[in-house]
């Protein structure tokens, strides 16, 4: 398999080296798409094709395709619902969108697009033969790694030993990295393992500071235990210092949204499954006030456990519940500051700050004002927007690993952005973005720090404790 190859077979469906005549193919071993697992009639009825959302579509502004618009994705998937047969051409415009649900927020229609794309590559994947090799190297991935606790430490171990080893910083300074050829791109976007892992705090109770006033579970993701321990960490922290018990329930698994993005719904469903029952327990009382995600990429899904379980008589009660608990932790916050409830003794954080929004939190949470309050509300920090502050970076998942010369394009003008505020800190509230960003800081910036919210909060607090 070639390096090229390897973004087609981690996320999309497999254009370039797909057997011959898989573009109209059988269904695949790796499964039939539910009947709902396809765009329903309803959503793609209520695009009247206004253009409006095309300006707001970070392909389209790159590409200048229709194809690569919303309007002309769901001009493609209404035909496919007509009986047009899934060829090449409907799999790579579909595969090229970000999935970053902008159009979503710019439609005065009230087209849900993420709904839509994401029954598109489910129903994509249902007729999509891979060649052996690419097959299985996706279900390892998706069916394996990203699920184990066990893997994960051991890919993160690798990817240790590589950077601490000296091995990077000498390929990259040499340029030897080039020899990568089009992983070299990909390289750039490794992220740094922090140890140690925070695999070993699953399972555990942190107990709130002061009077508990809440008591909340959190979703600790899955790569996020390897490359984003610390933020983990300080995610902790901050809620405890809120008055928050935290658990940290024991069977939590990957919530699944990778899977969601690549189509793959029969696994995100089991993941589903396993998460409701892992917090909320056979009968749902698991008292609870909050389940709490730092990953606003992950608290989309998760939010939405109740679509993917809508079919499944034992869970979709459950599903529902498990949906009106759950909250990304600058939404927690906020409101906890809205009501007065929010401990405001921080020291002061001398820095100029801009933020980026994460799509799944703008566009799929509409959730925008509760992480800029909240750095509006530490001491010390200058807030400045910036624009396009909404549109992606060009993250979206593993899109930048699957399509990193777009993705790159995408993120270079969003650094340009990010310069106009000359901010000295670029937050965002997804760990994903922060790897973007951090490429982008690394190649396009002025030196830039690239922090989540609540790891800006995290210091306030722990400067007022000095
Ligand atoms: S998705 Fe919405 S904004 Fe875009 S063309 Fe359709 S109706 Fe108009
Ligand atoms: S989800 Fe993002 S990339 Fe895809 S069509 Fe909508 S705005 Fe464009």
């Amino acid at each position: 398999m070639d390096a090229s190859s390897l973004g087609s077979d981690l996320g999309g469906p497999d254009t370039g080296n797909a057997a011959p005549g898989s573009a109209v193919a059988t269904p695949s071993a790796s499964g039939r798409a539910l009947a709902a697992d396809r765009p329903r009639q309803a959503d793609l009825d209520r695009c009247v094709h206004c253009g409006l959302c095309l300006n707001a579509c970070p392909t389209y502004r790159e590409l200048g395709v229709e194809m690569d618009s919303p309007r002309g994705r769901i001009y493609q998937m209404a035909q496919v619902a007509a009986g047009a047969p899934i060829g090449d051409a409907y799999r790579e415009h579909i595969d090229l969108c970000l999935a970053c649900r902008g159009c979503e927020s710019a439609c005065p229609s009230g087209v849900q697009y993420g709904r839509l794309v994401e029954a598109a590559r489910a129903e994509i994947e249902a007729v999509t033969r891979r060649p052996w090799l690419s097959q299985k190297l996706r279900d390892f991935i998706f069916g394996r790694l990203l699920q184990s606790p066990t893997l994960m430490t051991m890919a993160g171990a690798c990817l240790y030993m590589y950077e601490v080893s000296g091995l990077q910083k000498l390929l990259r300074a040499t340029g030897l990295v080039a020899l990568l050829g089009p992983l070299a791109g990909k390289e750039a976007l490794l992220p740094e393992p922090q140890i140690p892992f925070f695999f070993g705090e699953i399972g555990k109770t942190f107990p709130a500071e002061g009077e508990r006033r809440y008591r909340v579970a959190f979703m600790a993701g899955c790569v996020a235990n390897v490359a984003f321990a610390r933020l983990n960490e300080a995610t902790v922290r901050v809620l405890r210092k809120n008055g928050c018990e935290v658990v940290i329930p024991a069977r939590q698994s990957c919530c699944g949204a990778l899977h969601v993005h690549a189509g793959i719904r029969d696994e995100a469903r089991k993941l589903a499954r396993r998460n409701i029952d892992a917090v909320l327990g056979s009968t749902g009382e698991c008292g609870f006030d909050a389940i709490i995600t730092n990953a606003a990429g992950c608290g989309s899904t998760l939010k939405e456990y109740d679509e993917l379980l809508e079919h499944d008589a034992d869970y979709a009660d459950r599903a529902k519940q498990f949906k009106a608990l759950m909250r990304d932790v600058t939404e927690f916050l906020a409101t906890l500051d809205r009501r007065g409830e929010m401990n405001r003794r921080m020291g002061r954080l001398e820095t100029t700050v801009t933020y980026q929004d994460s799509c799944h939190l703008a566009h799929g949470q509409k959730e925008r004002a509760a992480p800029r309050a909240l750095l509006q509300a530490i001491p010390g920090v200058e807030f400045r927007e910036m624009p396009l502050a909404d549109i992606c970076c060009g993250s979206a998942g593993i899109y930048n690993v699957l399509h990193t010369g777009l993705a790159m394009q995408i993120l270079e003008k969003k650094m340009g952005n990010v310069k106009l505020t000359k901010a000295a800190t670029v937050a965002t509230a997804n760990p994903g973005c922060m790897l973007q960003l951090q490429a982008g800081v690394r190649k396009w910036g002025k030196g830039e720090r690239v922090a989540h919210v609540v790891e800006l909060l995290d210091e306030a607090y722990r400067a007022a404790a000095d």
